[in-house]
């Protein structure tokens, strides 16, 4: 048996990253993993400027008894002359700060009289403006190699005007669904047969982690199949994620497969859901071979494929951000495996996080998935009460 944590080092051992880059345009690399830094070659912002609509001044010129006429205005993305004695410059948000000014009122702190302006209280220099370079200095990096690309980095990367970014290459994972008792939505069940969930479970996780999901449906329970399945997704995919048939039963081939195509690991590990979970190669692809249980595949997909997933794309950020938050249910089994339960977060009535533990944790309970929004994470034998501090896995720090 290996912990948690051991599968986890185990496989990121293991994991390549990919060399294979390309350019993409920077509105086309949402999801993408940036292959190299970026430095700015410019000072964001450029120059000073306003941030307010109002008037340009000099501090020192300004007194609440005395309008300054209004000299010049200045509207973004148009430069300004230099600001006349005694003067101020009518200007608006972003537009450059005029030479000898030190400081923007806001409009409206100012009386418009004509062609004049009185202001209502005194001004500090550097008031409202929006200093060169305060965002960023030319020459500084502003995304590291192995950032995952977001929104907020396509704007940041646009900001100093990168039209295109070296990502690497998608990662190909092919993934297939094993059990002879698997039926594809759309079709009618026969007695003893059940939907195939994980191949949908999978799809989406892959395709949300920014890999091409190579879609190899599902594979009845014989070793020849098996085989075949494993041999064309080789050929296709950077990476096999397969579901199910992964015990020791007579019925699970997976193991046997891809030792007769290549070499494997099968591991025990000491967690629920979730317990055993496969690691081997066939030529050039790894494969992970998941457990059948839907709640253990999304679980262990989550937990391990996932890291494994994104080390071999070249991301540097592998592992989610854990939370300490309030139990409100309490969890008395403990338990001889480190269990990810499922529980949805809400804010309790004295305004702390807290959360509810979905009341059935099994394995195949994949409502548990869609109510909860992460995993309460509990060491071997760790109870809870309510009320007591446990560690929390959102969701949304592994989708
Ligand atoms: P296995 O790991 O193949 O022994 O499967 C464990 C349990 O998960 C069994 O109850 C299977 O019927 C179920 N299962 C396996 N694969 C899937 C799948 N793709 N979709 C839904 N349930 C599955
Ligand atoms: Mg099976």
């Amino acid at each position: 048996m290996l912990t948690a944590d051991q599968l986890l080092d185990e496989l990121l051992n293991r994991a390549r990253v990919l060399t294979a880059t390309e350019t993409v345009a920077t509105e086309a690399a949402l999801g993408r993993v940036l292959a190299d830094a970026r430095i700015s070659a410019i000072t964001v912002p450029p120059l000073d400027n306003s941030a307010m609509d109002g008037y340009a001044v000099r501090a020192a010129e300004c007194h609440t008894d005395q309008p300054l006429l209004v000299s010049q205005r200045i509207a973004a993305g148009h430069m300004g002359e230099s600001l006349q004695i005694a003067s101020a410059a009518r200007i608006f948000t972003g537009a450059p700060i005029p030479q000898g000014a030190d400081a923007v009122v806001m409009q409206e702190h100012c009386i418009v009289e004509g062609n004049t302006i009185r202001l209502q209280s005194p001004v500090k220099p550097g008031a409202n403006i929006r200093r060169a370079g305060e965002d960023i200095m030319a020459g500084a990096e502003i995304l590291p190699s192995g950032t995952r690309i977001g929104a907020a980095h396509m704007g940041l990367a646009a900001s100093v005007g990168l039209a295109s970014l070296p990502v690497y290459r998608r990662l190909k994972v092919a993934s297939f669904s094993t059990g002879d008792e698997l039926v594809q939505p759309g079709k009618a069940l026969q007695p003893g047969q059940i939907y195939n969930s994980n191949r949908y479970t999978l799809a989406g996780l892959v395709q949300t982690l920014g890999c091409v999901w190579i879609d190899l449906g599902a594979v009845p329970d014989t070793l020849n199949d098996t085989v075949a399945a494993l041999q064309r997704a080789a050929t296709q995919a950077d990476v096999i994620i397969t579901s199910g048939g992964v015990s020791v039963g007579e019925e699970d081939h997976v193991k046997a497969a891809v030792a007769r195509l290549g070499t494997i690991d099968l591991w025990k590990v000491a967690m629920k859901p979730g317990k055993p979970v496969a690691f081997g190669r066939i030529g050039e692809a790894d494969f992970i071979g998941l457990p059948g249980n839907p709640v253990s595949a999304f679980a262990t997909f989550s937990l391990f494929a996932r890291p494994f997933l994104l080390k071999r794309m070249g991301a540097t950020q592998l592992r989610p951000t854990v939370y300490r938050v309030r139990a409100a249910s309490e969890w008395l089994k403990s338990g001889e495996r480190r269990e990810f339960l499922r529980g949805r977060t809400q804010i309790a009535d004295d305004g702390e996080l807290e959360v509810q533990l979905y009341p059935n944790q099994s394995s195949g309970v994949l409502t548990s998935t869609v109510w909860a929004n992460g995993f309460v994470d509990l060491e071997i034998g760790q109870t809870v009460h309510i009320g007591d501090m446990v560690k929390f896995i959102p969701f949304n720090e592994l989708l």
